[in-house]
């Protein structure tokens, strides 16, 4: 019984933490050692006992422009107050129309049309996978029905997601549905790119790997391939200078779509409005979530070419051309969080506060060369990493002291595997980003 002798914690009390099976969390030591969050405002976060922690990672890469922005609050209310909900099958209501076409004008080349999924970035991956297949086998190709990512690639938690992605723990448990793709190589080489500044000068001859795959599984089998532009929750991996161009080129001569996973990067992460705008290269497809609201309601979108809309506008007029969308495709709140937080990233020039930032940003990081166990560290845009030496036997338990230590000085930061990684608001002052990188020689400094 629940509340019987024996029973650890009684599951109904109030404020019990033993329900919740938190996600991507060590369940057990949290809740005999919980970090609570209560408030947030700007920078910071506030803690159940009062203490400030500033956050270094923008929640999960995804509070672009700060917590709690004015702007982005009243647009929530006023559109609960209005409108709790509206269905987007066979009906529709303006706001998903418009933050459609405003999205559609950010994003890069041809790419004028967007599909809503609800969640987040999970459901925008599978969205995009589906609209691949579906493509290919719309255009006659039909026998494309293999899906290519990377290793160390990280597309959510779906199953199309977990299938394309390269991390062994979001795979070896789930069984036989993740058959049908294939993984190019990961691009990180610490023998020869550590401390690198901005793009790694080495491995675009990586991006060839596709062709390796062309010639084992043939061209005519292949829909598509997934990439992050940057990787961020493998651990920061920055593409080698030419890589992606290189990738786009064999993708063009083998007739395969490619996609850039932009859940991270998309809306300024890097500076400009996309990683494809920043990296000069032009995908087919492209995914968002996390700044497309910044995150104060979850939405997920996908990007599409025009030529691919157009694969599907065919057939009879009154019948659905692709059967697939969530009951919470663009859901109101998330449409008008939305088209508030474009507002605030224009009108407050965020994109730009980036750019200006990041040789800042960057000088600041890489000071930390030298401090005690680290071994690389990497940056772009508001994006960093430090990497350290893993205790021998203990992979990822010097991070996690790290990340323990951190939060006990006020500085929330985030690692994966033995990688901090850093990624904070873009309302972030120099001032905010000494504290960080202080608060990290500090720590460093007191590990085992
Ligand atoms: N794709 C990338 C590149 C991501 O970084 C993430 C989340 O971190 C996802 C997909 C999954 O997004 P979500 O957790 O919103 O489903």
């Amino acid at each position: 019984s629940k509340t019987g002798a024996g029973a650890r914690t009684d599951t109904r009390a109030p404020n019990n933490l033993e329900s919740f099976w938190m996600p991507y969390t060590a369940n057990r030591s949290f809740k005999q050692a919980p970090r609570l969050y209560v408030g947030a405002k700007g920078m910071y976060y506030t803690t159940v006992d009062g203490r400030q922690v500033l956050d270094g990672t923008a929640g999960l890469w995804c509070v672009n422009a700060g917590h709690c922005n004015p702007r982005i609050v009243q647009a929530i209310q006023d559109q609960a107050a209005e409108m709790d909900y509206a269905p987007s099958f066979q009906m529709g209501h303006p706001k998903a129309f418009e933050l459609a076409s405003r999205v559609a004008q950010m994003l890069p080349g041809d790419l004028d049309h967007v599909f809503f999924a609800s969640g987040g970035g999970s459901e925008a991956v599978d969205t995009a996978l589906k609209i691949a297949l579906a493509y290919q086998r719309q255009i006659g190709q039909g026998t494309r029905t293999r899906l290519i990512g990377r290793e160390r690639g990280y597309h959510g938690t779906g199953f199309g997601g977990i299938s394309v992605g390269g991390i062994v723990a979001n795979r070896k448990a789930f069984g036989t549905l993740l058959t049908g793709v294939d993984h190019l190589r990961h691009t990180h080489d610490l023998g020869r790119n550590a401390y690198s500044r901005g793009l790694p000068q080495h491995g675009a001859e990586l991006a060839d790997d596709l062709e390796r795959l062309v010639t084992l599984h043939d061209a005519s089998t292949i829909a598509a391939v997934i990439v992050e532009p940057v990787a961020g929750s493998t651990g920061v991996l920055m593409p080698p200078q030419g890589y992606l161009q290189r990738l786009r080129q064999i993708c063009d001569k083998h007739g395969i779509l490619l996609i850039f996973d932009e859940v991270i990067t998309g809306f300024g992460r890097l500076g400009t409005n996309f990683g494809a705008d920043y990296f000069g290269v032009q995908p087919d497809m492209v995914t968002m979530a996390k700044g497309l609201t910044n995150a104060a309601v979850p939405a997920g979108a996908v990007g599409v070419r025009k030529h691919i809309y157009d694969a599907f506008m065919t057939g009879p007029e009154h019948m659905i051309e692709l059967f697939h969308g969530y009951t919470y495709s663009a859901h109101p709140l998330a449409m008008a969080a939305g088209l508030a937080t474009l507002d605030v990233y224009r009108e407050e020039g965020l994109f730009q506060r980036v750019a200006d930032l990041a040789p800042y940003w960057e000088q600041a990081l890489h000071s930390l060369k030298g401090a005690r166990h680290v071994i690389d560290i990497r940056n772009l845009g508001l994006i960093g990493a430090v990497e350290l030496e893993p205790i021998a036997g203990k992979p990822t338990a010097r991070a996690y002291d790290l990340f323990i230590k951190c939060f006990e000085k006020g500085v929330g930061i985030r690692t994966t595997g033995d990688i901090v990684a850093l990624s904070p608001p873009f309302i972030i002052e120099k001032g905010e980003i000494d504290r960080i990188v202080e608060t990290l020689r500090e720590c460093l400094q007191t590990l085992d």
